[in-house]
């Protein structure tokens, strides 16, 4: 397949580039930059099947060649890019979804998503399955990013039904790795870079609210057999291990061999208090399931860090 990575010089939109090449797809990644890092794809220039062009998707999108299928994964992803990146964060994901259509529609290429467990916002069911419909603040400050994912479903909904176009849509829980941003504030950088620097590990609210990690590796492998399946309904992939932020803390402490202190701060607004995936879907359909524990993704994940020149 020749396929296009919107943000594909961000985390998680890198790590599919890698697999895609490595199952003998041509790639190419398409990012702005804005959050997006060219030192995540600099492996791949200089490869005949890999391809990167910097564009803004929220601009008109041309690609030449023919298209079998198109990533939709450029947005802001963490609760602090997109307080500082609000209008291009609902941008991307409502014009740049619907630019990112037109191509699909065009080019008669499948479509994937990558939406959010943030459609669900602070849920009020739980563990959260795909049929939930949500418990979502339109105007508070992550109202941007769970809006506009929202929005990216209803036109992806909309182009499958009135057009016709071969769309999935993935539903991604939290998920982390190499090359996650170590400045970008999300729970699993901030701490590991706090405890490797022997900082205080800042846990927000009481840390009681839950989150379920899923390794970037696990992630994209679930996001390629969702694109190579027929389903065009949502599909949550995550993976379902639950724990409290307080608990992660800990875990990275012991980790990374910190003996950094865990201090208390103000809970963000709208934080959800839990978060976990049900992927009975994800398991039938995608004959899919999450493999690696957290500790040996934690482990190379704090080696990623530990490697980094300039972590902050
Ligand atoms: N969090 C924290 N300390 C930090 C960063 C995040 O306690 O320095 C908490 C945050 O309040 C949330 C959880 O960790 O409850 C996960 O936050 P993250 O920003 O990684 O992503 P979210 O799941 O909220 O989108």
């Amino acid at each position: 397949m020749r396929v296009l990575v919107t943000g594909g010089a961000g985390f998680l939109g890198s790590h599919l580039c890698d697999l895609l090449l490595e199952e003998g797809h041509d790639v190419i990644a398409m990012d702005n930059l804005i959050t997006g890092n060219p030192d995540n794809i600099q492996h791949h220039f200089g490869n005949k099947r890999f391809r990167f062009i910097q564009h803004d998707v929220t601009d008109f999108v041309y690609v030449e060649g023919p298209l079998d299928a198109i990533l939709h994964f450029a947005s802001p992803a963490s609760p602090i890019d997109y307080l500082e990146l609000p209008i291009q964060t609902l941008k991307v994901g409502a014009m740049g979804t619907h630019k990112v259509l037109g191509l699909a529609k065009k080019k008669n290429a499948r479509f994937v998503l990558a939406s959010s467990s943030e459609v669900y916002g602070d849920p009020l069911i739980h563990p959260q399955e795909e049929s939930y419909w949500g418990n979502v603040n339109p105007i508070g400050p992550r109202g941007v990013y769970d809006e506009a994912k929202r929005f990216a479903e209803a036109i992806v909904m909309a182009y499958h039904r009135f057009h016709g176009v071969n769309t999935r849509i993935a539903r991604i829980f939290n998920t982390y790795g190499p090359r996650m941003r170590a400045i970008d504030g999300r729970v699993v950088p901030t701490f590991i870079v706090q405890a490797l620097a022997g900082e205080d590990l800042t846990v927000f609210g009481d840390g009681s609210q839950t989150r379920s990690f899923c390794f970037v590796t696990d992630l994209v492998r679930g996001i390629y057999n969702l694109l190579n399946s027929d389903e065009t309904d949502p599909v949550n992939v995550g993976n379902p291990t639950e724990m409290t932020i307080s608990l992660f803390a800990r875990e990275v402490l012991e980790l990374t061999g910190s003996d950094s202190t865990i201090i208390y701060k103000d809970l963000p607004q709208d934080d959800p208090k839990v978060r976990q995936p049900n992927i009975r879907r994800a398991r039938e359909i995608l004959d899919w399931e999450p493999k690696v524990p957290l500790r040996e993704g934690l482990a190379k994940t704090i080696e990623y860090f530990r490697n980094l020149k300039d972590p902050k």
